[in-house]
């Protein structure tokens, strides 16, 4: 019995300094800067994350704002309009995505049709305000960056002064940026991934430096977190040198990203916990918050 009480006390000292060399996880508000509510995940009637399933999600892990974007759109002003929404206490920004369906993926840059259809939704808004950018859309391949109907969205959204939601490699921003009437001094670029193809730590850091407005989010970005989830020794240091240039998302493309929000979350958690608070509480937040205006 001794021996196994004392065992008992070793082990629960072990955890204490173990607790104790490991910063706590951030607790504070999550503003989630990549989220889909796509077709399959609710079309309106069915879907295994109906509203108050997806919101029930954001809820319990104190996500107090989204930025909302959906195939098609109708996912977005579902949200936008929901009595769930503000029951939950959910800020919504919405986005204009430019994918009716999966085709749209491909082709949006080239394609006449999506201009016109980002029009209407601009000028139809939604019930939590009008849309305050485009995207998320991808390019595959970057010179798509010079395609007619994404240089023409490039400039419509510097001139509406709506951000973008880019999914693209680096080649891919500076083509977009070349794009925008200030040459990308003022357009609102936020960098999906801050690339997902892991573009190295010094190119994101040039980009930063080049384009005073781009932002990266960082759902899925390689070589961010190292062992136990913390965050690897090169991107603390470029945070801590940025530390109001990045932010987080769900990034909730597929159910299975809904069914692991709560993981997703806490993985943030972890490694925000391991900055300091104030930088911490930027990334989680304040960033995007300032951003759009929300409080
Ligand atoms: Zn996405």
């Amino acid at each position: 019995m001794k021996a196994a009480a004392s065992a008992i006390a070793m082990l629960l000292a072990a955890g204490t300094v173990f607790a104790q060399g490991t910063p706590a996880p951030y607790k504070g508000p999550l503003f989630d800067t990549h989220l889909h509510y796509n077709q399959e995940a609710w079309d309106g009637n069915t879907g295994p994350f109906p509203p108050s399933e997806a919101l029930a999600r954001m809820q319990r892990n104190d996500v107090k704002a989204i930025i909302a974007n959906s195939r098609p759109n109708a996912g977005t002003q579902t949200l936008a309009a929901a009595r769930e929404t503000r029951a939950a206490g959910v800020t919504v920004v919405p986005f204009v995505r430019l994918y009716r369906n999966r085709d749209d993926y491909t082709n949006w840059f080239r394609d006449e049709t999506i201009y016109e259809m980002v029009q209407t939704e601009l000028a139809r808004g939604t019930a939590s305000g009008p849309y305050r950018g485009l995207g998320e859309f991808h390019l595959y391949e970057s010179a798509n960056a010079n395609g007619p109907v994404a240089k023409k969205l490039i400039v419509l959204a510097e001139k509406e002064k709506l951000a973008v939601l880019a999914h693209v490699d680096d080649v891919a921003v500076d083509l977009l940026m070349a794009n925008a009437p200030s040459k990308g001094q003022s357009l609102r670029l936020i960098w999906a991934h801050t690339g997902i193809g892991g573009a190295p730590v010094e190119r994101v850091q040039a980009l930063l430096e080049r384009y005073p407005l781009l932002m990266g989010e960082l759902s899925y970005r390689p070589g961010l977190t190292c062992e136990g989830g913390r965050l690897c020794p090169e991107w603390r240091a470029l945070i801590l040198k940025y530390p109001e240039r990045f932010m987080v998302g769900s990034d909730t493309w597929v159910n299975q990203r809904w069914s692991s929000y709560d993981e997703t979350m806490r993985g943030y958690r972890t490694w925000l916990g391991d900055l300091p608070d104030d930088v911490a509480r930027r990334i989680a937040w304040g960033n995007a918050a300032g951003l759009f205006g929300v409080r």
